[in-house]
């Protein structure tokens, strides 16, 4: 089988509520996402899934654990070897879209790339394919305020994808959609995936969206199932 793009081995975080009482969050999380696959991470509200995404997205530390990003563990990397390598590999949607308001869609997808070191050039044909393959190259110079709540969230995933990461994270993407555009929305999120042979983690309530992807794991009581 492929080597995992990101694995998370016995991944323990707990927070402190005051000054002495200790909330246990995660408790020794284990977790493979292979090359090409799409991972639902379902779990009732509280349960640890935004803090297990912002571990894996090498956002916050765990108390415990080892966390490997192409089989690489990262655990002794200092904090700019990390903030590269999630530039370079993490791509993150969340549930609202925090596209900036001033800039066109394609200017909002064009910024991380040339704060990567992409020519504008280059930016801007990448912008306009990511567009593409969502349906929205007749958007790209719309503002966000110009945009519906599901348009805006099709911008923000293709800014996830701007530097090629081979990892999406999402945290409940399309939580704050209704019924009808979350579907598409997930549907432009799931196809751009697997047509860029990316890997994502998707933390969803919505279990007939889980239910589409290839895995489902559940977080509860700290673990996962
Ligand atoms: P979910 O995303 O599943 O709703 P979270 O990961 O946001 O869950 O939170 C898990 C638990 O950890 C909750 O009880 C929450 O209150 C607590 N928590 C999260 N972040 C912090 C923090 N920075 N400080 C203290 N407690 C926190």
């Amino acid at each position: 089988m492929n080597k995992p793009v990101l694995e998370l081995a016995a991944i323990e975080k707990s927070y402190l509520k005051g000054s002495t009482n200790k909330i246990e969050v995660l408790k020794g999380v284990n977790l493979k996402l292979f090359p090409g696959e799409t991972v639902a991470l379902v779990a009732p509200s509280g349960a640890g899934k935004s803090t297990l995404l912002q571990i894996s997205g090498l956002l916050d530390k765990p108390l415990g654990g080892k966390i490997f990003i192409n089989g690489t563990e990262i655990q002794n990397k200092n904090d700019n070897h990390l903030t590269m390598i999630r530039r370079r590999e993490i791509g993150f949607v969340y549930q609202f879209h925090h596209l900036l308001p001033e800039f066109s869609s394609r200017e909002n997808i064009d910024l991380p790339q040339l704060s990567n070191g992409i020519s504008s050039k280059e930016a801007q044909r990448r912008s306009n394919e990511l567009l593409s393959l969502v349906n929205l190259a007749d958007r790209s110079n719309h503002r966000p305020s110009e945009l519906s709540g599901g348009e805006q969230q099709r911008v923000a995933i293709c800014r996830a994808l701007a530097n090629k990461p081979r990892i999406i994270l999402a945290d409940e993407p399309t939580g704050n959609l209704d019924q009808k555009t979350t579907l598409s929305v997930f549907e432009s999120l799931v196809t751009i995936v697997k047509q860029t042979n990316l890997s994502a983690l998707i933390a969803t309530h919505n279990l007939d969206l889980a239910s589409r992807m290839d895995r489902v794991v559940k977080l509860i009581d700290g673990k996962i199932s």
